[in-house]
């Protein structure tokens, strides 16, 4: 039995007061305390003395060992022990002091507090020991009184738990550093809440059995919980994922849960825990676990810096919600858009059914006229109802998309995107703010099977297809082949090959020959354009014309033409070659432009080529097409005396009445025509026709690709005025021109 002095008493009922107040906590374990001693009393005693104590809240709980030797068993089984009470003279002289540095150095216990003591009070370990191995105390067994013991082993204790909470609170923040790291990984909130789940059960050290929410509020209002969703859930909840939490089928769970969200505070209860998220927008979640969470403060202020830490991430995980939707979806439509439809596209592209699948592109018709006229906000609803019917008549199957303002793509089996039942979407007239308007829509389609590649290219091809149906009409459709690919990447490539052309200046002028049938002599020149590549070899202007027509190139080009062709006659004319003229060939592209009079003016006036002796040529298509305006340029052009001549004529089936309204000033015949002049009676129909009309209508008709005497014979009998053509001379470059020209009217004189 230990005494207890006064003195002693009054210490023990202050520590009393301090250190245990408050309910103890049954739920708390003990602190274990080992007793190493080799003498039976002293283990008694110590017991005895401290039996139903408790220390910062707890109570005490006792291992014995007799022996080092017994004490390293114990040590090697037992973790979690706060203090040892450890004798130092044992089976030899410093057994004690050998065991601490087996406690510390071999099995890592640098946790637990030591104290040690002795029976010999003249004997005391060397402090180096003391200081080397952590011992906290050094006491004689003269001083085993209860109250120096409570006293000794509460400091230990408290040093114990202070060592643990920091040990424990290092690796929770290092476990919440990680988790949020890890969380800020995974994308979508569905993934987010499932990571939360992992984590707070790592943190906790509990197995993941819970389940998590997200709140949605309706419209701003805050307290009702109808639409808050499971969205997370792992061990036995985890097959109620994606439910409402109403209809879990457990009550119990689905009022704690609400009981936390709205409070917006974790709970705390007897067999479990729910703890909440919040999140600025409002959206918050709440997770409920299965288990109750006995924590002390330290653990507590672990578990808001978590939850804190969590709410950021749940805020940042539905910014990034917002971010995919922005980025993924059509904000008018709340269709997918472009790049959600190249996902989409790549997905069925390396599925193993990508022959069942096929494209199409649906461009609306004139859209943009009526965007002008009606309004935007008009434009907005037209594209909305648009988008619904197709999205009604296409059905779920389909995945549907708005790419660009008015195009939609359909991505679906073949034969659910039949043309016929896609167009039929257009059938009936749109009802948009209570008017009816019909509109129609110009596809491309491209099945699946034809695309080499990935989505983007899959995209690109229905693009081809579309384009090429909008070049040709409109409410109609074009399918995708390969063939139309090769030849638009080979115009494509051609083009870029060309813009590097006109960069490096590999285009020239030839000029061809023209000869009066009826006395051979020259009248002038054709100036045709010529590519040569970097490798020598020629591109035919057949080839590049209509690219730089399509791409706008032939706009500089022609003015270059047009000035080079101009300085060409002026030369001509200083080398004595008199009234020679020079034709030029202009596009439609040209004649719209609105500088074209003014580049005319211009070429005239800076080489001082004489205005009558230039003849423009346009084709006979282009004649018909837009002939008002043509007229008026045309009137403007012959103003300034220069002359027009209407090329490739007889190929365009031209309504004569055209010819009346241009001032034009010849018709050359096509050579397909002159081609074939020789072969039949018949075939000389439709030349001897275009002399006769030309002459009714007061115009001299030239015939190109004249070839054969044979062929500038029939001409000259049918009356025709003039020729061009490699039975003269072939298109010359301006030096070898000239040569042919001096040689050639030393031949013919003029007469
Ligand atoms: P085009 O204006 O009808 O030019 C006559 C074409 O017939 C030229 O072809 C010429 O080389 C060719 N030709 C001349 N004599 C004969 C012959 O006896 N037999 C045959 N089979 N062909 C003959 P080219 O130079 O290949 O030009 C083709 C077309 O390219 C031109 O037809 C014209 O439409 C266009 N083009 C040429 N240069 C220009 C230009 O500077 N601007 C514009 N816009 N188009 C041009
Ligand atoms: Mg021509
Ligand atoms: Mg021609």
């Amino acid at each position: 039995m230990v005494n207890m002095t006064a003195d002693e008493e009054l210490l023990f009922a202050k520590d009393v007061s301090s250190e245990v107040s408050g309910k103890p906590r049954e739920h708390l374990a003990p602190w274990r305390i080992l007793i190493v001693d080799d003498d039976p009393d002293v283990h008694t005693t110590t017991s005895f003395a401290l039996r139903g104590t408790e220390i910062l809240g707890r109570s005490l709980a006792f291992l014995h060992a007799d022996s080092a030797e017994q004490a390293r068993k114990v040590l090697g089984n037992e973790n979690d022990i706060a203090v040892i009470l450890l004798d130092v003279v044992m089976e030899e002289e410093d057994s004690g002091l050998k065991l601490v540095r087996v406690i510390r150095e071999q099995l890592g216990m640098l946790d637990t507090r030591i104290i040690l003591r002795t029976g010999q009070p003249g004997y005391a370990p060397e402090m180096d020991a003391i200081r080397d191995y952590d011992i906290n105390d050094y006491k004689t067994k003269s001083e085993l009184t209860r109250n120096k013991l409570f006293t000794a082993l509460t400091s230990a204790i408290r040093s114990y738990r202070q060592i643990r909470t920091i040990n424990s609170n290092r690796h929770g923040l290092d476990l919440i550093v990680r988790a949020s790291g890890e969380l800020l990984a995974l994308s979508g909130i569905r993934n987010f809440a499932a990571g939360v789940i992992t984590q707070m059960s790592a943190l906790l050290g509990i197995m993941p059995e819970g389940l998590i929410c997200v709140r949605r509020p309706p419209e701003g209002v805050l307290s009702h919980s109808d639409d808050t969703v499971v969205i997370a859930a792992a061990g036995r909840y985890a097959s109620l994922i994606n439910l409402p939490i109403k209809e879990i089928g457990n009550d119990h769970v689905y009022a704690c849960l609400n009981h936390c969200m709205d409070l917006e505070q974790h709970v705390f209860g007897p067999d479990y825990t729910t703890l909440f998220f919040g999140s600025r927008s409002h959206r918050n979640m709440a997770a409920y676990l299965d288990a109750p969470l006995e924590i002390d403060d330290s653990s507590r202020q672990l578990l808001e810096v978590f939850c804190t830490n969590i709410s950021v991430g749940l805020e940042n995980t539905l910014l990034f919600s917002q971010l995919h939707e922005f980025a993924y979806f059509d904000s008018l439509t709340g269709l997918p858009n472009r790049r959600s439809l190249i996902n989409k596209l790549d997905e069925r592209l390396l599925g193993g059914e990508r022959g069942r699948y096929s494209l199409a592109l649906m461009d609306l018709d004139a859209f943009a006229e009526t965007n002008d006229a009606l309004g935007h906000q008009y434009g907005d609803e037209l594209l909305k109802t648009v988008a619904e019917r197709i999205r009604s008549t296409m059905g779920p199957q389909c995945t549907l998309a708005r790419l660009s303002a008015d195009t939609f793509a359909i991505l679906g089996q073949i034969e659910q995107l039949l043309p016929a039942k896609l167009l039929g979407i257009f059938r009936d007239p749109f009802l948009i703010q209570e008017h009816e308007l019909m509109i129609s829509c110009t596809m491309g389609i491209a099945h699946l099977a034809d695309i080499d590649g990935n989505g983007s290219e899959a995209l690109k091809d229905a693009y081809l297809a579309l384009r090429k149906a909008k070049s040709q009409t409109r409410g109609e459709y074009v399918l995708f082949s390969r063939d139309m690919a090769t030849e638009i990447r080979e115009r494509s490539r051609l083009l870029q090959a060309l813009r590097i052309a006109i960069e490096r200046q590999r285009l020239f002028l030839c000029y061809q020959p023209q000869i009066c049938l009826r006395d051979g002599h020259v009248i002038g020149m054709e100036a045709l354009l010529r590519w040569r590549t970097e490798e020598g070899s020629m591109i035919s202007p057949d080839r590049f014309i209509p690219i730089a027509e399509h791409s706008g190139l032939i706009v500089g080009i022609g003015d270059w033409v047009l000035r080079m062709s101009c300085f060409q006659q002026a030369e001509l004319t200083k080398a004595g070659f008199h009234d020679l003229s020079v034709g030029v060939n202009v596009s439609m592209g040209q004649f719209r432009h609105p500088r074209f009079l003014s580049s005319l003016q211009s070429a005239l006036a800076d080489s001082g080529a004489n205005p009558t002796l230039i003849e423009l040529e346009i084709t006979e298509s282009m004649a018909m097409e837009e002939a008002d305006l043509l007229a008026r340029t045309i009137d403007s052009i012959k103003a300034l005396g220069v002359r027009i001549a209407v090329d490739d004529f007889g190929t365009g089936f031209s309504s004569l009445s055209y010819l009346q309204r241009l001032q034009v000033d010849r018709l050359k015949i096509d050579k397909a025509f002159v081609a074939e002049i020789e072969k039949s009676e018949r075939a000389r129909r439709i030349p001897e026709l275009v002399i006769q009309l030309g002459h009714k209508l007061g115009l001299t008709v030239m015939a190109e690709g004249v070839e054969t005497v044979g062929q500038a014979e029939i001409l000259t009998s049918l009356g025709c005025e003039d020729a061009q053509g490699f039975h003269y001379a072939m298109p010359m470059e301006p030096d070898k021109l000239i040569d042919w020209l001096r040689t050639y009217t030393a031949r013919i004189p003029h007469t």
